[in-house]
């Protein structure tokens, strides 16, 4: 479903990430962990080219985007088609600060794919009922909890449709109480299907819902394997050394 192949980036001489290469199976759910600046959010960014990758492939589904080469009008239409069938989720939530839950929701649809008002308000009903928010459709997001913008942010990527949703440590700013009611929404997608990619620091999800766990470091994936082989018996000792750390 999505590929990412020899995937290089830098700032100016510092090289953030080495020859990346990950393939993403349907409904996978992959999470990804590693020290702070050891590249995570560059590779998520490089996926969708918000940043653009010095050299590589980024794959998802039929749609084949290459790096760094000369733009042309299919190419901007490669890279649109993979930034609208990929849901991103930040540590920031990122809604309009002028729209409800609602809005927030209808907007991708109705400006994006040109869905009717109607039509867009449905889907977003039933999204944001979805992530337990039926009751906070009108509410502004300074009206609600982190917990809640974020799970808004999640039904606002929802929207989309997209083929593959990516997490970037969507917890991290959240207070410790309101951790739990985002992974209980990120796990419900991954039960129904949900092709997932999630930076996060969070043990008890990875060991419940990853399918592979991915530790990266210095821009390299230094060791991958299911949850219980990376958290009970890695092989690596950077890997050891940064679960020491993070438990
Ligand atoms: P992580 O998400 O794992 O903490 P990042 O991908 O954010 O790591 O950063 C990896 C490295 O790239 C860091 O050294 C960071 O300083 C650098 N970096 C990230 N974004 C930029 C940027 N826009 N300009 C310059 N350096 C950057
Ligand atoms: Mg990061």
């Amino acid at each position: 479903m999505v590929s990412v192949k020899n995937i290089r980036k830098s700032f100016d001489d510092n090289v953030v990430l080495k020859d990346i290469n990950l393939t993403v199976d349907k409904s996978e759910v992959v999470v990804i962990m590693g020290p702070s600046g050891s590249g995570k959010s560059t590779l998520l960014r490089c996926m969708t080219f918000l940043e653009e990758p010095d050299k590589g492939i980024v794959k998802l589904g039929e749609n084949e985007v290459e790096a760094a080469v000369k733009p042309n009008k299919k190419r901007k239409s490669s890279i649109r088609q993979l930034r609208q069938n990929t849901g991103f989720v930040f540590q920031q939530f990122n809604l309009f600060p002028h729209r409800t839950a609602l809005e927030n929701v209808m907007e991708g649809p109705m400006i994006i794919k040109d869905m009717d008002r109607n039509k867009a308000k449905e889907k977003a009903m039933t999204l944001l009922d979805k992530v337990g928010l039926a009751d906070k459709v009108d509410h502004y997001p300074a009206k609600l909890s982190g917990g809640q913008q974020q799970r808004v942010a999640i039904a606002r990527a929802l929207s989309m449709e997209p083929m593959v949703m990516l997490y970037d440590e969507p917890t991290s700013a959240l207070d410790p109480e309101l951790v739990r009611e985002v992974l209980l929404v990120m796990k419900q997608l991954a039960k129904e299907g949900m092709t997932m990619i999630v930076v996060t620091h969070e043990m008890g999800f990875a060991k419940d819902v990853a399918d592979r766990v991915i530790f990266m470091d210095e821009g390299v994936i230094v060791e991958e394997g299911s949850s219980d082989q990376m958290f009970n018996n890695p092989k690596e000792e950077r890997t050891k050394r940064f679960l020491r750390d993070v438990s």
